[in-house]
C-alpha cells in the first residue's frame, strides 16, 4: 500500500480530489456507476462530468484497472469495456475488475483526441492535480485513487483520427528487471498479433509512467486508427482483455495461446514530414520496407508543376504506423518502420 489512506486523504499534503465515486469501489458485488467530477458551465450551472465506471469484486484475488478512452477518438478500448461492463459474469471473477471505458470522458463524448473542456492531452498531464483543470483532476483521481487499488493495469489505446497502427500491444524497457518481466509476461498473454517493447522519446507527464512508477504490471496497446474502429482490431481488444484476466487469475483458464511478432521501433524509425501536401501512400500496414525504400510521396496540392517530395524508409523493417487521413502538415509522423526482433 502507498502512503495515502484509500479514504482519499492524501497524506502528500495535496488537497483531496473533487472526484466522488457514486458506487463502492472495494465492497463485493458487480456495481455500475460514475466518477462524478463538480464542473460548474454555461450548460450545466451545477453539473458534473460524469465518468462511467464498472466495478466488480468477488472474493479474494488480484485487481485489475481496465482502462480506453484515454485519448478519446481511439475506439476499440471503449467498445470492448462497455461490451465487457455490460456482460461480465460476477461468479466468475476471483478478485476485483474496475473498467473505465471512457477515462478523459468528455473527450469521447465530442470524439476528440483531447478535451473539449479544457483541450487537455489526459495522456500528457499525469500525475495531473486535484486543482487544476478537468483533465488534470482526472490524472490526478486516477494516480492516488485508482490506481493504489490496482495490481495489473490495461490501457487500450488506437491511433485516433491522425494515425493507424498494426494492432499491437506493448510494453515499457524497465530499468527493474522482475518489474520488466512481469509487464513481458502480460503483454505476451494479451496475445496481439504483434508485440512491441517501448522506449518512450519523451515519457513525462504519461499514464503508463504514473503507473509503472508505481510498480504495477502494465499493458498499453496500438490496435488500429483513422478516428474509427474495424470488426478485427475490435475482437483483438476483447480477446486481448479475456486473456489478461485469465493470466492474473481473475478468470479462470489459460490465455488463448496467439502467434505475436515482437517489433522494436527505433527512434529511427520515424519518418516525419517537412511539407504540407497530398500524401500518396507507397506501401502499406504491415509491408516489408528495405532501407532507402520510398515509403510515401507528398505533393504540393496548390499547383499541378509543384515539386512531387519522396520520402524514405531511414531503416529496414515492416510500416507498423502511417499518418490519417490523406493530408499532412510539416511536422506530422507520416510513419512508423519498426523491425522484428
Ligand atoms: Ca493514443
Amino acid at each position: 500500500m502507498t502512503n495515502m489512506s484509500l479514504s482519499g486523504t492524501p497524506a502528500s499534503g495535496l488537497k483531496a480530489s473533487p472526484i466522488r465515486p457514486t458506487v463502492d469501489l472495494d465492497a463485493p458485488g458487480l456495481r455500475h456507476g460514475f466518477l462524478k467530477l463538480p464542473y460548474s458551465s454555461d450548460a450545466s450551472a451545477w453539473g458534473s462530468v460524469m465518468t462511467p465506471i464498472c466495478v466488480a469484486v468477488n472474493g479474494e484475488g488480484p485487481t485489475a484497472l481496465l482502462t480506453g478512452g484515454n485519448h478519446g477518438d481511439e475506439y476499440e478500448g471503449p467498445i470492448a469495456l462497455y461490451k465487457l461492463a455490460a456482460s461480465l459474469d460476477l461468479e466468475q471473477v476471483r478478485g476485483r475488475v474496475i473498467i473505465v471505458p471512457a477515462m478523459n470522458y468528455p473527450a469521447l463524448d465530442a470524439g476528440r483526441r483531447t478535451s473539449p473542456i479544457d483541450n487537455g492531452n489526459l495522456n500528457r498531464v499525469f500525475p495531473g492535480s486535484p486543482t487544476g483543470t478537468v483533465t488534470e483532476k482526472i490524472a490526478d483521481y486516477f494516480c492516488r485513487h485508482l490506481l493504489p487499488r490496482a495490481d495489473i493495469v490495461l490501457d487500450i489505446h488506437s491511433g485516433g483520427r491522425t494515425l493507424e497502427f498494426l494492432p499491437f500491444a506493448a510494453c515499457h524497457a524497465l530499468e527493474d528487471e522482475e518489474h520488466g518481466a512481469r509487464c513481458l509476461a502480460a503483454m505476451k498473454a494479451f496475445g496481439a498479433p504483434y508485440s512491441v517493447i517501448m522506449t518512450e522519446m519523451d515519457a513525462g507527464g504519461l499514464y503508463d509512467t504514473a503507473v509503472e512508477e508505481l510498480g504495477k504490471t502494465f499493458v498499453t496497446t496500438e490496435l488500429g486508427g483513422g478516428g474509427t474502429a474495424r470488426a478485427a482490431t475490435v475482437r483483438i481488444a476483447e480477446r486481448g482483455i479475456v486473456n489478461l484476466l485469465r493470466h492474473a487469475g481473475i478468470l479462470e483458464g489459460e490465455p488463448e495461446p496467439a502467434a505475436s511478432t515482437l517489433l522494436t521501433m527505433p527512434d529511427e524509425g520515424y519518418v516525419v514530414s517537412e511539407h504540407h501536401g497530398l500524401v500518396e501512400p507507397c506501401v502499406d500496414l504491415g509491408d516489408p520496407v528495405a532501407a532507402g525504400e520510398l515509403v510515401a510521396r507528398v505533393y504540393d496540392q496548390r499547383r499541378t508543376a509543384g515539386a512531387t517530395i519522396e520520402y524514405r524508409s531511414p531503416i529496414a523493417g515492416v510500416l507498423a504506423a502511417r499518418h490519417f487521413p490523406g493530408m499532412v502538415k510539416a511536422g506530422d509522423c507520416l510513419g512508423v518502420v519498426a523491425y522484428p526482433s
